[in-house]
């Protein structure tokens, strides 16, 4: 029966509406979340490749439209045209059959395509999707406009900037017996020499961007209103001299150029050399950049299952990335509960603020592991900082809100999304102060902004912060996004 409100309570119950409930989301059906996650601000994306960013039809129409051809037998983009199994771009995409089944080879939407794993198929995948230098500009237009889409407004992006003169220099100069000597002998060859480089690239990669996306122009696309950084990755294939002189001419990047934030090393972390070689690699690490002091680095670590590697490679490696090299993130963190010492470094990671870039969608695509099983939720257990993000969003066929939507698979709350959310622009490697003085809890904004978050327009010694903080700015807008989201919803 419904009891009728006295009218004190009645009065009340007007003058002070109930406080707004945040939703359940374990309660939503599949529609429902993806319709709400797509318009939740997600805060932004640290971990990105760009190069695995673009769908399968954009890499076939750019091929077509640079007249590149498609290696039918092998089901690959190619940029030579000789030989009986190559057909022109342009006619494969005609063709439903050849081009659909191009789609599966450039992507893990089919499990099992050619009797690969879903390890094999993804990390295989990029040798296929071969495009143009001037491509890179197009694809970062398509990711920066794809997060916009989706009320995100940041991003990281990973790129190789520089990839073979970087690693001819390492070649030429060779190992030299300790990472201090090769530092110094890569020095002495100029791998300096090579930052005018980088960033004349990092020029035309943007302006092509702004190009596409019309920026500036009427009728701009949203992708213009992203901001975005880069991060240098090196590769942990090959010879230990070649990836340490990609990292050395990344923190020299870094230093020059405003525009490139940090360090990344990626290629399978369970392969020959990246197994062989990734104690020497958190040593060059922790050289190159002063224990994460001077660069900040993120670092792949622990994207790994006992199919993958043994018993032994399983064991440590997130631990020492975090000890040894000093990584500010980690990207994957998928072992780390079958690390030595588990407890012991997770709990150092919450002191230290170390943050997990949780891939749920990818890691079911490569790893196998069921956004269920995910170790997301023991890292939210612990106090381990964590972001969501796609990782190579055009191969997995996936989108963010997609990851987030995972992430309530494995039990998160919109009190934890709200939090990935806020810890994708606060532990990001945007310059300057943020607007909150405890980043992963959000309850206290740091004095000058106390009072303000969420406000149209900072005022007083907030509005100073907001003007000369990269990152206080991206925070301002976000909560600025946040409030009008829950503002229009409960
Ligand atoms: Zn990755």
């Amino acid at each position: 029966m419904r009891r009728l409100l006295t009218p004190l309570a009645a009065a009340l119950a007007l003058a002070t509406p109930a406080a707004a409930a945040p939703p359940d989301l374990a309660k939503m059906g599949a529609a429902e979340l993806a319709a709400f996650l797509k318009a939740f601000p997600k805060g932004g994306e640290l971990h990105n490749h760009l190069g695995g960013g673009a769908p399968a039809e954009d890499i076939l129409a750019w091929a077509a439209q640079d007249g590149l051809c498609v290696d039918t037998a092998a089901l690959a983009i190619s940029f030579a045209c000789a030989g009986e199994a190559m057909k022109p771009a342009a006619e494969v995409q005609a063709s439903e059959p050849l081009r659909s089944a191009l789609i599966d080879s450039l992507t893990t939407r089919r499990p099992g395509f050619r009797d690969r794993s879903g390890h094999d198929q993804f990390f295989t995948a990029f040798a296929r999707r071969a495009t143009t230098p001037k491509r890179a500009g197009d694809a970062l237009a398509e990711t920066l406009d794809g997060l916009a889409r989706q009320n995100t407004f940041y991003a990281e992006l990973m790129v190789t900037p520089q990839f073979g003169p970087s690693r001819g220099l390492g070649a030429r100069v060779g190992w030299r017996g300790t990472p201090a000597a090769t530092r110094a002998a890569l020095a002495a060859a100029g791998i300096d020499g090579l930052v005018p480089a980088v960033s004349a690239d990092t020029d035309r990669i943007v302006e092509r961007a702004r190009e596409v996306l019309r920026c500036g122009a009427a009728d701009e696309r949203p992708g213009c209103q992203v901001t975005f950084r880069f991060l240098a990755q090196a590769l942990r294939d090959g010879p230990p001299e070649q990836t340490m002189a990609q990292l050395q001419m990344g923190v020299a990047v870094v230093a020059a150029d405003r525009r490139w934030v940090g360090l990344q090393l990626v290629a399978p972390e369970d392969g020959f050399d990246s197994t062989r070689y990734y104690d020497l690699h958190m040593q060059i690490v922790d050289l190159l950049t002063d224990h994460g002091r001077a660069t900040p680095v993120a670092l792949h670590a622990g994207e790994l299952t006992l199919k993958l590697v043994t018993p032994r490679t399983l064991s440590h490696h997130v631990r020492d990335a975090v000890r040894v090299a000093g990584a500010r993130r980690i990207g994957h963190g998928v072992a780390l509960p079958e690390e030595v010492g588990a407890d012991a470094t997770a709990e150092e990671m919450a002191a230290k603020g170390v943050l997990i870039e949780v891939n749920m969608l990818s890691n079911q695509a490569i790893l196998e592991i069921d956004p269920k099983d995910h170790p997301y939720a023991w890292f939210r257990k612990k106090g381990v900082p964590v972001a969501l993000s796609t990782d190579d969003a055009g191969i997995t066929r996936t989108e963010l809100s997609g990851d987030y939507a995972a992430a309530v698979r494995n039990g998160a709350t919109y009190a934890d999304l709200k939090t990935a959310a806020r810890n994708a622009i606060a532990f990001s490697f945007l310059a300057g102060d943020g607007l909150w003085a405890d980043p992963n809890v959000y309850r206290r904004p740091v004095a000058a902004c106390a009072g303000q978050i969420g406000a149209e327009t900072p005022k007083g010694a907030c509005a100073g912060l907001v003007a000369r903080s990269d990152k206080a700015r991206e925070q301002w807008r976000h909560e600025r996004l946040l409030k009008a989201f829950e503002a229009a919803r409960f």
